[in-house]
Protein backbone atom coordinates (compact mmCIF):
# COMPACT_ATOMS: atom_id res chain seq x y z
CA UNK A 1 0.00 0.00 0.00
CA UNK A 2 1.00 3.60 -0.78
CA UNK A 3 0.39 6.02 1.59
CA UNK A 4 1.00 9.90 0.53
CA UNK A 5 1.76 12.11 3.82
CA UNK A 6 0.64 15.77 2.18
CA UNK A 7 2.22 17.92 4.85
CA UNK A 8 0.77 21.70 4.87
CA UNK A 9 2.13 24.12 8.12
CA UNK A 10 -0.24 26.03 10.26
CA UNK A 11 -1.61 23.13 12.02
CA UNK A 12 1.98 21.56 13.02
CA UNK A 13 2.40 20.83 17.15
CA UNK A 14 4.29 23.74 18.07
CA UNK A 15 3.69 26.21 15.94
CA UNK A 16 1.58 28.82 17.56
CA UNK A 17 2.59 32.19 15.90
CA UNK A 18 2.60 33.25 12.16
CA UNK A 19 6.16 34.16 11.29
CA UNK A 20 6.22 30.49 12.18
CA UNK A 21 4.70 29.92 8.67
CA UNK A 22 6.82 32.69 6.88
CA UNK A 23 9.23 31.07 4.70
CA UNK A 24 12.59 32.21 5.47
CA UNK A 25 12.48 34.31 8.99
CA UNK A 26 14.43 32.30 12.06
CA UNK A 27 11.19 31.20 13.68
CA UNK A 28 9.61 29.58 10.02
CA UNK A 29 13.22 27.66 10.44
CA UNK A 30 12.10 26.18 13.99
CA UNK A 31 8.51 26.25 12.41
CA UNK A 32 10.40 23.59 10.00
CA UNK A 33 11.48 21.24 12.89
CA UNK A 34 8.03 21.23 14.22
CA UNK A 35 6.53 19.69 10.95
CA UNK A 36 9.35 17.41 10.85
CA UNK A 37 8.41 16.09 13.56
CA UNK A 38 4.65 15.99 13.02
CA UNK A 39 5.07 14.25 9.19
CA UNK A 40 7.74 11.91 11.29
CA UNK A 41 5.14 10.77 13.50
CA UNK A 42 2.26 10.11 10.83
CA UNK A 43 5.06 8.47 8.67
CA UNK A 44 5.88 6.22 11.53
CA UNK A 45 1.62 5.30 11.68
CA UNK A 46 2.17 4.86 8.19
CA UNK A 47 4.59 1.96 8.14
CA UNK A 48 2.65 0.74 11.41
CA UNK A 49 -0.64 0.54 9.47
CA UNK A 50 0.95 -1.82 6.78
CA UNK A 51 2.25 0.90 4.50
CA UNK A 52 5.13 -0.36 2.03
CA UNK A 53 5.68 3.03 0.34
CA UNK A 54 5.17 6.31 1.48
CA UNK A 55 5.27 9.60 -0.45
CA UNK A 56 5.34 12.81 1.55
CA UNK A 57 4.38 15.88 -0.68
CA UNK A 58 5.35 19.27 0.99
CA UNK A 59 2.86 21.84 0.19
CA UNK A 60 3.16 25.04 2.14
CA UNK A 61 3.87 28.06 0.26
CA UNK A 62 6.83 27.25 -1.92
CA UNK A 63 6.56 23.60 -0.78
CA UNK A 64 9.82 22.94 0.93
CA UNK A 65 9.55 23.39 4.61
CA UNK A 66 10.13 19.80 5.96
CA UNK A 67 13.90 19.05 6.60
CA UNK A 68 15.43 16.54 4.64
CA UNK A 69 17.57 15.56 6.52
CA UNK A 70 15.73 15.21 9.66
CA UNK A 71 12.78 13.29 8.12
CA UNK A 72 12.22 9.49 7.87
CA UNK A 73 14.73 7.91 6.13
CA UNK A 74 12.18 5.06 4.53
CA UNK A 75 10.05 8.48 2.72
CA UNK A 76 10.55 9.51 -1.24
CA UNK A 77 10.56 13.28 -0.30
CA UNK A 78 8.34 15.51 -2.71
CA UNK A 79 9.45 19.60 -2.56
CA UNK A 80 7.67 22.13 -4.55
CA UNK A 81 5.12 22.39 -7.10
CA UNK A 82 4.31 21.12 -10.52
CA UNK A 83 2.47 21.79 -13.78
CA UNK A 84 1.68 18.33 -14.65
CA UNK A 85 0.70 15.59 -14.04
CA UNK A 86 -0.92 17.18 -10.94
CA UNK A 87 0.21 20.51 -9.02
CA UNK A 88 1.24 18.12 -6.74
CA UNK A 89 3.39 15.88 -9.30
CA UNK A 90 3.30 12.32 -10.05
CA UNK A 91 0.41 10.98 -7.49
CA UNK A 92 -0.60 7.94 -9.68
CA UNK A 93 -0.57 4.76 -7.53
CA UNK A 94 -1.19 6.66 -3.99
CA UNK A 95 -3.89 4.58 -2.13
CA UNK A 96 -4.61 7.32 0.84
CA UNK A 97 -3.89 10.63 1.38
CA UNK A 98 -2.48 11.63 5.06
CA UNK A 99 -2.93 15.28 5.56
CA UNK A 100 -0.96 16.43 8.27
CA UNK A 101 -0.95 20.12 9.63
CA UNK A 102 -3.69 21.98 8.05
CA UNK A 103 -5.93 25.35 8.84
CA UNK A 104 -8.87 26.78 8.78
CA UNK A 105 -10.49 28.15 5.25
CA UNK A 106 -10.16 31.71 4.23
CA UNK A 107 -12.58 34.03 6.16
CA UNK A 108 -13.10 31.66 9.48
CA UNK A 109 -13.08 34.23 12.56
CA UNK A 110 -11.07 33.34 15.23
CA UNK A 111 -8.60 30.96 13.62
CA UNK A 112 -5.26 30.33 13.26
CA UNK A 113 -3.93 31.65 10.07
CA UNK A 114 -7.03 31.02 7.61
CA UNK A 115 -6.92 30.65 4.41
CA UNK A 116 -7.89 29.36 1.49
CA UNK A 117 -5.15 28.05 -1.41
CA UNK A 118 -3.04 31.47 -1.00
CA UNK A 119 -3.54 34.57 1.22
CA UNK A 120 -5.30 36.78 -1.81
CA UNK A 121 -8.35 35.23 -0.86
CA UNK A 122 -11.25 36.79 1.42
CA UNK A 123 -13.22 33.46 0.70
CA UNK A 124 -13.90 30.73 -1.67
CA UNK A 125 -16.39 29.29 -2.65
CA UNK A 126 -18.24 26.38 -4.43
CA UNK A 127 -21.27 26.42 -5.73
CA UNK A 128 -22.46 29.17 -3.16
CA UNK A 129 -20.58 27.44 -0.39
CA UNK A 130 -17.38 28.67 1.20
CA UNK A 131 -14.44 25.95 0.42
CA UNK A 132 -11.59 25.32 2.67
CA UNK A 133 -8.69 23.43 1.33
CA UNK A 134 -9.52 20.14 2.29
CA UNK A 135 -12.70 20.68 -0.01
CA UNK A 136 -10.70 21.36 -2.56
CA UNK A 137 -7.86 19.02 -2.28
CA UNK A 138 -9.96 16.24 -1.13
CA UNK A 139 -12.07 17.07 -4.35
CA UNK A 140 -9.10 17.41 -6.55
CA UNK A 141 -7.33 13.91 -5.28
CA UNK A 142 -10.60 12.01 -5.02
CA UNK A 143 -10.86 12.48 -8.93
CA UNK A 144 -8.01 10.32 -9.04
CA UNK A 145 -9.83 8.07 -6.83
CA UNK A 146 -7.44 8.93 -4.06
CA UNK A 147 -9.41 9.21 -0.47
CA UNK A 148 -7.78 11.77 2.41
CA UNK A 149 -8.10 9.74 5.43
CA UNK A 150 -6.63 11.63 8.35
CA UNK A 151 -5.83 15.52 9.07
CA UNK A 152 -4.64 17.26 12.14
CA UNK A 153 -4.44 20.72 12.93
CA UNK A 154 -6.37 23.04 14.86
CA UNK A 155 -10.18 22.30 16.23
CA UNK A 156 -12.17 24.58 13.79
CA UNK A 157 -9.47 23.29 10.81
CA UNK A 158 -10.69 19.72 12.02
CA UNK A 159 -14.26 20.39 12.09
CA UNK A 160 -14.17 22.14 8.48
CA UNK A 161 -12.28 18.96 7.50
CA UNK A 162 -14.42 16.28 8.69
CA UNK A 163 -17.34 17.79 7.42
CA UNK A 164 -16.94 17.15 3.94
CA UNK A 165 -14.48 14.25 4.69
CA UNK A 166 -16.42 12.23 7.65
CA UNK A 167 -14.46 9.45 8.00
CA UNK A 168 -11.38 10.78 8.35
CA UNK A 169 -9.29 10.32 11.77
CA UNK A 170 -8.36 13.43 13.13
CA UNK A 171 -5.95 14.89 15.66
CA UNK A 172 -6.41 18.25 17.55
CA UNK A 173 -3.77 20.60 17.91
CA UNK A 174 -3.30 23.93 20.38
CA UNK A 175 -2.39 27.10 18.90
CA UNK A 176 -2.57 28.84 22.07
CA UNK A 177 1.41 30.39 22.92
CA UNK A 178 1.04 28.93 26.50
CA UNK A 179 0.87 25.12 25.28
CA UNK A 180 4.84 25.53 23.70
CA UNK A 181 6.35 28.45 26.14
CA UNK A 182 5.68 26.35 29.52
CA UNK A 183 9.10 24.13 29.63
CA UNK A 184 8.97 20.65 30.77
CA UNK A 185 4.22 20.62 30.46
CA UNK A 186 5.05 21.82 27.08
CA UNK A 187 7.50 18.93 25.84
CA UNK A 188 5.06 16.41 27.43
CA UNK A 189 2.37 18.21 25.39
CA UNK A 190 4.13 17.81 21.97
CA UNK A 191 5.32 13.93 22.99
CA UNK A 192 1.70 12.68 23.57
CA UNK A 193 0.87 14.86 20.84
CA UNK A 194 2.81 13.35 18.18
CA UNK A 195 2.23 9.95 19.40
CA UNK A 196 -1.43 10.40 19.26
CA UNK A 197 -0.34 11.57 15.08
CA UNK A 198 1.02 7.88 15.29
CA UNK A 199 -1.38 6.40 16.49
CA UNK A 200 -4.19 7.80 14.54
CA UNK A 201 -2.21 7.70 10.82
CA UNK A 202 -1.92 4.23 11.92
CA UNK A 203 -5.54 3.74 12.49
CA UNK A 204 -6.61 5.77 9.24
CA UNK A 205 -4.07 3.17 7.23
CA UNK A 206 -5.81 0.16 8.40
CA UNK A 207 -9.46 1.43 8.06
CA UNK A 208 -8.53 2.51 4.47
CA UNK A 209 -11.26 0.27 2.95
CA UNK A 210 -14.00 1.98 4.83
CA UNK A 211 -12.62 5.57 3.49
CA UNK A 212 -13.87 7.47 0.32
CA UNK A 213 -12.66 9.64 -2.44
CA UNK A 214 -14.59 12.91 -2.22
CA UNK A 215 -16.55 13.70 -5.53
CA UNK A 216 -17.79 16.91 -6.19
CA UNK A 217 -20.41 16.67 -8.60
CA UNK A 218 -20.34 18.98 -11.29
CA UNK A 219 -21.07 21.87 -12.87
CA UNK A 220 -18.75 23.46 -10.58
CA UNK A 221 -19.13 27.31 -9.65
CA UNK A 222 -16.35 29.08 -8.35
CA UNK A 223 -16.56 32.22 -6.51
CA UNK A 224 -12.62 33.39 -5.71
CA UNK A 225 -13.60 37.06 -3.43
CA UNK A 226 -10.26 38.86 -3.84
CA UNK A 227 -9.35 40.74 -0.41
CA UNK A 228 -9.73 43.76 -2.51
CA UNK A 229 -10.75 44.99 -6.00
CA UNK A 230 -7.15 46.07 -6.70
CA UNK A 231 -5.68 42.28 -6.26
CA UNK A 232 -8.70 40.92 -8.48
CA UNK A 233 -7.84 42.94 -11.65
CA UNK A 234 -4.10 42.48 -10.75
CA UNK A 235 -4.16 38.49 -10.78
CA UNK A 236 -7.31 38.10 -13.18
CA UNK A 237 -5.08 37.87 -16.11
CA UNK A 238 -7.10 35.32 -17.87
CA UNK A 239 -10.33 37.15 -17.96
CA UNK A 240 -12.31 35.14 -16.16
CA UNK A 241 -15.82 36.79 -15.23
CA UNK A 242 -15.07 40.05 -12.66
CA UNK A 243 -17.80 41.58 -10.73
CA UNK A 244 -15.74 44.10 -8.59
CA UNK A 245 -13.37 41.83 -6.16
CA UNK A 246 -15.69 38.58 -6.93
CA UNK A 247 -13.56 36.56 -9.85
CA UNK A 248 -15.76 33.88 -10.88
CA UNK A 249 -15.60 30.71 -13.15
CA UNK A 250 -17.27 27.46 -14.03
CA UNK A 251 -16.23 23.96 -14.77
CA UNK A 252 -17.42 20.56 -15.56
CA UNK A 253 -15.02 18.67 -12.62
CA UNK A 254 -12.70 19.42 -9.76
CA UNK A 255 -9.87 18.56 -12.29
CA UNK A 256 -10.80 21.21 -13.95
CA UNK A 257 -11.90 24.07 -11.43
CA UNK A 258 -8.73 23.30 -9.52
CA UNK A 259 -6.27 23.86 -12.95
CA UNK A 260 -8.17 27.45 -12.98
CA UNK A 261 -7.70 28.27 -9.98
CA UNK A 262 -4.32 27.87 -10.14
CA UNK A 263 -4.02 29.76 -12.96
CA UNK A 264 -5.69 32.58 -11.96
CA UNK A 265 -3.42 32.22 -8.70
CA UNK A 266 -0.02 31.12 -10.11
CA UNK A 267 0.52 31.28 -13.77
CA UNK A 268 -0.35 34.71 -15.55
CA UNK A 269 -1.45 34.61 -19.19
CA UNK A 270 1.62 35.57 -20.35
CA UNK A 271 3.58 32.92 -18.58
CA UNK A 272 1.17 29.60 -19.46
CA UNK A 273 3.58 28.48 -22.63
CA UNK A 274 6.39 28.45 -20.11
CA UNK A 275 4.44 26.59 -17.02
CA UNK A 276 6.61 23.87 -17.28
CA UNK A 277 10.16 25.02 -17.07
CA UNK A 278 9.14 27.74 -14.92
CA UNK A 279 8.27 25.02 -12.45
CA UNK A 280 11.59 23.52 -12.82
CA UNK A 281 13.27 26.52 -12.00
CA UNK A 282 11.25 27.54 -9.26
CA UNK A 283 11.67 24.03 -7.52
CA UNK A 284 15.51 23.80 -8.22
CA UNK A 285 15.72 27.44 -7.07
CA UNK A 286 13.61 26.98 -3.64
CA UNK A 287 15.06 23.48 -3.11
CA UNK A 288 18.88 24.95 -3.11
CA UNK A 289 18.01 28.36 -0.82
CA UNK A 290 15.92 26.52 1.54
CA UNK A 291 18.47 23.88 2.32
CA UNK A 292 21.82 25.87 2.21
CA UNK A 293 20.54 29.49 2.73
CA UNK A 294 18.87 28.69 6.13
CA UNK A 295 18.83 31.23 8.84
CA UNK A 296 19.60 29.68 12.50
CA UNK A 297 16.51 28.53 14.16
CA UNK A 298 14.26 31.01 16.50
CA UNK A 299 12.25 28.65 18.77
CA UNK A 300 10.60 32.08 20.50
CA UNK A 301 10.43 31.05 24.11
CA UNK A 302 9.92 27.29 23.20
CA UNK A 303 11.75 23.95 25.08
CA UNK A 304 11.72 22.32 21.77
CA UNK A 305 14.80 23.38 20.17
CA UNK A 306 14.01 21.73 16.78
ZN1 LIG B 1 0.15 26.41 4.61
Amino acid sequence: MHIGVFADLEGSFGIWRMRQCRTGTREWQYGRSCLTADVNSVVCGAFDGGADRVTVKDTHDTGFNCLTDKLDRRVRYVGGHYANPSLFGDIGGIDLVLYVAIHAAAGTPGAFFPHTHYGIFSEVRINGAPAGEMDIYGAYLGEFGIPVGFVSGEDVAVDQALRTLPWAKAVRVSKAKETYTSGEKSLVYLEEGRRELRASAAEAVRGVSRMRPLRLKGPLRFDAVFRTEELAIQFNTWNFERRAEIVSWDAADMLEGFEKLNRLVFIPKKAYPFRRPLAFALRSWFRMKTRWFAPRPDSGGAPFSG
